[in-house]
């Protein structure tokens, strides 16, 4: 498929191949293919060879490189944890697609982390910022900055929110406590 100028298009809708555009805004590249990332009408600027998406629903939440987002843990699966991303932090208009983004082992914190386990759980609320935005469902994150991390831990015996005390998080319900790698800005 090849889009033209004014079709409209859905989220993950093949625009054209990267051989022949350069994507620009609202679209991503995968697998030598353009795609847009949002409900919109197609853009194509035949002189710079730029294909990008005016999306339909005003200007909404940019999910892009250097953003910082709020999300919260679906999954922690050896090397990877799964976050389904909320929101872009300063930012209220809402997301037109559903993000979902992945925190390597390598990018949680600074310094050697044995178990995913210990800094992130299902159910937590983070804070982090976005690396690299391959595709809906793969947007690359890290909260190895001091800011970033844990922001709410929620128990995974009681799914509770617990406090933070020195360097762990504690139930208040069951008085479990857990380690987590929290941000600057734990709410509890
Ligand atoms: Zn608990």
């Amino acid at each position: 498929m090849k889009a033209k100028s004014g079709d409209f298009v859905l989220p993950g809708d093949v625009l054209g191949v990267t051989e022949e555009f350069v994507p620009s805004e609202w679209t991503y590249e995968e697998d030598g293919e353009i795609k847009s990332l949002v409900v919109g009408k197609v853009s194509i600027d035949e002189k710079n060879k730029k294909i990008s998406i005016i999306p339909k629903t005003g200007t909404p939440a940019p999910v892009e490189v250097g953003k910082t987002i709020v999300g919260q843990i679906t999954e922690v699966r050896g090397q990877r944890a799964s976050v389904k991303i909320e929101k872009i932090k300063g930012i209220d208009r809402e997301l037109t697609t559903s993000f979902v983004g992945g925190i390597h082992i390598s990018q949680a914190q600074k310094g050697y982390l044995s178990k995913l386990t210990e800094a992130f759980r299902i159910g937590d609320i983070v804070e982090a910022k976005v690396t690299k935005v391959i595709g809906l469902d793969n947007v690359d994150l890290t909260t190895a900055n001091e800011e970033l991390g844990v922001l709410k831990a929620m128990c995974t015996k009681c799914r509770h929110y617990m406090v933070k005390t020195d360097k762990e998080v504690v139930c208040l319900n069951c008085g479990r406590k857990e380690r987590r790698k929290l941000a600057a800005q734990y709410k509890g």
